[in-house]
C-alpha cells in the first residue's frame, strides 16, 4: 500500500520535531521518508479501533457475507469485528521481537499501566516509554502497509473482504485472543464456510 500525500499531511502531529507537522523528511538517500509520527497515528487509530471491537458484547457484532475474491470462489462467513481483533493481535505478535511483544502485550491487551508493566517487566521508565514509540511506529507502518491487505485505512479494512484465510482465523491462536477479549458464548469462532452456489 503506497502512501499518498494528503493521507501524510492529515495524519501528521503539528507539533513534530522532526518534521514540524509536513509528516515526510528527506532520508539519507535523498528520498522522502514518511515521519514516524504518522506512523504513531496509524497505530493509535487502529489501536482505538481493537478496544472499540474488542469491548463489543459479541452477541452485538455482525456477521457478514464475505464476496469471493482473487482467485477463490468461495462464498465465506466472517465477522468483522473478530476478524480485525484477531489481525490486530496476530500481526502485531509477528512484527515485534520478544522484548518489544511482552511491553505490547501487558500495555496493550493486558492493560497494565506504566507503573505495573515497569514492575512487572523489570524496565526503567524510560526505557519501557522508548519502547512504547518503537512499537507504536513499528506496527504503525505495518498496519499501513501490509500487502494485500492492510489494517489502515479502517474504512477500506471494515469495507474489504477476504482478507485472512479463515483457516487461519480458526488458529488456536486466533481463537485464544478473541476468547481473551470476548466471553465465549457457545457460538463457534467463524461459522462454517459455504461453497458458492
Ligand atoms: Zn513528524
Amino acid at each position: 500500500m503506497e502512501w499518498n500525500r494528503s493521507e501524510i499531511l492529515a495524519l501528521a502531529a503539528h507539533n513534530c520535531t522532526r518534521c514540524h507537522g509536513v509528516g515526510s523528511s528527506i532520508g539519507k538517500r535523498g528520498r522522502s521518508v514518511t515521519c514516524t509520527c504518522v506512523h504513531r497515528a496509524v497505530f493509535r487509530a487502529c489501536y482505538e479501533r481493537f478496544r472499540r471491537c474488542a469491548e463489543k458484547e459479541k452477541a452485538l457484532t455482525k456477521c457478514t457475507l464475505d464476496l469471493p475474491s482473487g482467485n477463490t470462489r468461495r462464498y465465506s462467513w466472517g465477522r468483522k469485528d473478530e476478524e480485525y481483533i484477531a489481525d490486530f493481535c496476530l500481526v502485531s505478535r509477528r512484527y515485534l521481537d520478544q522484548d518489544e511483544y511482552r511491553v505490547f502485550r501487558f500495555h496493550y491487551l493486558l492493560g497494565a499501566d506504566w507503573k505495573l508493566c515497569t514492575r512487572q517487566l523489570k524496565i526503567e521508565k524510560g526505557d519501557f516509554f522508548h519502547m512504547l514509540y518503537r512499537i507504536q511506529q513499528r506496527l504503525g507502518r505495518v498496519f499501513r502497509e501490509l500487502k494485500p491487505f492492510a489494517l489502515y485505512p479502517l474504512d477500506e479494512y471494515f469495507a474489504s473482504t477476504g482478507r485472512m484465510e479463515l483457516e487461519e482465523l480458526r488458529s488456536p491462536e486466533a481463537e485464544r485472543v478473541v476468547a481473551l477479549y470476548q466471553k465465549a458464548e457457545g457460538r463457534p469462532l467463524v461459522p462454517p464456510m459455504r461453497q458458492a452456489a
